[in-house]
């Protein structure tokens, strides 16, 4: 019977959450949920010179806005070093880990030793066979120590779901430091001390830490334990095929949620870094992605951050979406929005205006002329379109022409645009641009005569009205 995953995010507070973290939280989050399994939240913040607590708040507040909200409680690494210690001084009793008394100094020499004879460094292991008198006698002395692992002879073996077999010769790691000489524990053992007591069966994580991964498969057999089963994520790059850079979209997620963009545009797009559903298919819902998540199909090659495309993405989501909810959504960002008007009149800029808007910030801005008359017009589109008095005079007698108009629906009014172009002598597209530049104030938008409908026969009387009286500019 398969075993039912129970996997974690480990992000270190140290920074904000970005992609790269919320990538490594989706692809947990859809593999342990779609099989009913479970994923746990660690905040690795043993460092506490670099752990912020603002950063911890952001993480939670961000993966809650993402919708991957986690198995409770939050495990705090820092509030677990008797655990950690505990586990360090059961090595040491089972031999597994040795006290080493080496200072900088010795280590330094000995690095540069290995530096000048174009070796690669590795620790002696000088410290392996103190007798028991000279440790007593160094404790007695209270010697500053670290602890290290004792890496035994032998090869580490695993299978990566993503990056295949991989093999280690030990004689290529070092007895790496378990704990300092300060008494704090190290990454690669607190990660597997942890996992362990978290029953974690699945490590999913970023790629850098791949290197790490026989260092802990070490750790789990030193401390008895049969390892989890792991899977690597590939990098994220910048355009320019480096690791993703604060210049090219390593913002926080917390600035995604700030600009307008819809969750689960951020995680389809998210989802697609590095994973694909197998076919051409990009515009995924959530519970497509929980539904076809797989680890089989995360490829290793380092995925491309493309700004243009999770815009495109976040906008199929966004025009997808009911008005009813983007409005819910624009509240969220700023609650007094157009409070004030007529709740069918928002709801329905909001449907004319949501398939161009790739954000909830868009979705705002491209609004603005439904509720306040433009006082300034696209001067691009003035020099095209009303360059002189003759485009006045032709839309003043449109605009008086418009008086008569019984019926203010889309239909009817493309139908006078078009019978009294005719009767002007002129083409209908002399009209229409320089009706859309009064009352929107720019050159493209919606549907022409949509817009007259919705805006209504009083405000656009009154813009077209006052772009008579002011275009083109003197
Ligand atoms: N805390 C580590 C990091 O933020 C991740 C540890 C892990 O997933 O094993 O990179």
């Amino acid at each position: 019977m398969p075993i039912t995953p129970r996997v974690r995010f480990a992000p270190s507070p140290t920074g904000e959450l970005h992609l790269g973290g919320a990538r490594t939280a989706l692809f947990n989050f859809l593999f342990a949920r779609q099989k009913g399994g479970q994923f746990f939240l660690r905040i690795e913040d043993t460092d506490s010179q670099r752990s912020k607590s603002e950063f911890v708040d952001q993480i939670l507040y961000s993966l809650e806005w993402l919708g991957l909200t986690w198995n409770k409680p939050v495990v705090y690494q820092s509030r677990r070093r008797d655990v950690h210690h505990d586990a360090v001084r059961k090595l040491l009793r089972e031999e597994g880990a040795y006290r080493c008394f080496c200072t900088v100094e010795q280590l330094a020499k000995e690095r540069d030793g290995a530096s000048k004879a174009k070796k690669l460094y590795r620790y002696s292991g000088r410290c392996r066979n103190i007798s028991d008198s000279e440790l007593k006698q160094r404790l007695n002395k209270a010697d500053p120590f670290c602890v290290r692992l004792l890496i035994p002879k032998g090869k580490t073996k695993f299978a990566d779901s993503v990056y295949g077999p991989i093999e280690v010769d030990h004689k290529e790691i070092d007895d790496f430091i378990i704990q300092r000489t300060d008494g704090t524990p190290t990454y690669n053992f607190t990660v597997v001390v942890d996992d362990l007591e978290m029953e974690i069966n699945w490590v999913i994580r970023g790629e850098d830490h791949l290197a790490n991964t026989p260092k802990q498969i070490i750790v789990y057999k030193a401390l008895g334990s049969n390892p989890p089963k792991f899977g690597h994520l590939p990098m994220i790059l910048g355009p320019n095929g480096q690791r993703l850079s604060k210049r090219h979209g390593a913002t926080g997620i917390q600035e995604y949620r700030d600009m307008g963009v819809l969750p689960e545009g951020l995680l389809n797009y998210l989802a697609l870094l590095g994973w694909s559903p197998g076919d051409d298919r990009e515009v995924l819902s959530f519970n497509q992605l929980m539904k076809e998540f797989s680890l089989k199909k995360v490829v290793k090659k380092g995925a491309v951050f493309d700004e243009k495309k999770l815009n495109w993405i976040c906008g199929q989501h966004l025009s997808d979406k009911k008005s009813e909810e983007l409005l819910q959504g624009v509240h969220a960002l700023d609650q007094e929005w157009h409070k004030d008007e007529q709740l069918d009149y928002v709801l329905n800029v909001i449907e004319m205006v949501k398939t161009r808007a790739k954000s909830l910030s868009e979705l705002v801005e491209f609004s603005d002329y439904f509720f306040d008359d433009p006082k300034s017009f696209d001067e691009k589109s003035i020099r095209k379109r009303w360059h002189d008095n003759s485009v006045t005079e032709l839309m003043n007698r449109y605009w008086v022409s418009l008086h008569d108009l019984i019926k203010w629906e889309a239909d009817s009014l493309e139908e006078h645009l078009r019978a009294f172009s005719e009767l002007e002598g002129v083409s209908a597209g002399k009209l229409i641009h320089p009706t859309r530049i009064a009352i929107s104030g720019h050159g493209v938008g919606p549907s022409l005569f949509e817009l007259m409908s919705l805006l209504g026969r009083e405000r656009v009387l009154r813009r077209l009205n006052y772009a008579i009286d002011n275009l083109p500019p003197s």
